[in-house]
């Protein structure tokens, strides 16, 4: 990917002040838990110049972000983290009404850390969106600082969880920002959910 360039910010409780859906621009969305590492993946994905600090500071995010790459023609998403604490209700039903809602948008990516596989939050995310808004996928994050005999088993774990789920990828993408790695099969996907 060449580089994306932040946009647009919104904040997802305001529908007025999301920029406006451009045909010409399909999006990809990326969510999850506070602190799962997706500034970090971002930064890689979106081969970013200076942005998307990274902190170790949980729930700092309050708004969404709109990265572009005017390159492919591609907008990509960086969703405020859900599931902190009493922020989960902040966060959490206005982005379900902007899954739901946003038809420009293609595929959502569900960040998992690896080393806790799903919690609550992330199930109930799922439920709410049933089967509504694009097709989601599933990435666990952080692969690199779990044993392989344990990921396999949170991976194997996780997978049945998301059997349940319909419009939910049930192949899991497994990633490390540390190592760089998983990052090419996570291009190669929003390429093909976007039809670039
Ligand atoms: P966000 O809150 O989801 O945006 O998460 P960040 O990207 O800010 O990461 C939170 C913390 O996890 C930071 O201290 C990162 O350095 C660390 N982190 C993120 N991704 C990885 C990873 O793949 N491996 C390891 N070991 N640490 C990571």
């Amino acid at each position: 990917f060449s580089k994306c360039w932040r946009y647009a910010r919104a904040g997802l409780h305001e529908p007025n002040q999301w920029p406006e859906a451009d045909p010409a621009y399909p999006e990809v969305a990326f969510v999850g838990r506070s602190n799962v590492g997706k500034s970090s993946l971002l930064n890689q994905i979106c081969n970013f110049g200076t942005i998307a600090a990274v902190s170790s500071k949980p729930g700092r995010t309050k708004h969404a972000a709109w990265y572009r790459n005017r390159k492919v023609h591609l907008d990509i998403i960086d969703m405020p983290g859900y599931g902190h604490a009493d922020r989960a209700k902040v966060f959490g039903p206005e982005a379900l009404a902007f899954v739901k809602a946003r038809t420009s948008l293609k595929a959502v990516y569900i960040l998992i850390d690896a080393r806790h596989g799903f919690k609550w939050t992330d199930h109930e995310w799922l439920a709410e969106l049933g089967n509504e808004g694009p097709r989601k996928q599933v990435i666990l994050t952080k692969c690199d600082m779990v044993a392989p005999n344990k990921l396999i088993q949170i991976a194997s774990l996780a997978r049945s969880d998301l059997e349940q789920f319909k419009r939910v990828d049930h192949k899991l993408f497994l990633c490390s920002s540390v190592w760089k790695s998983g990052m090419h099969d996570i291009r190669a996907d929003i390429v093909r959910r976007t039809n670039l």
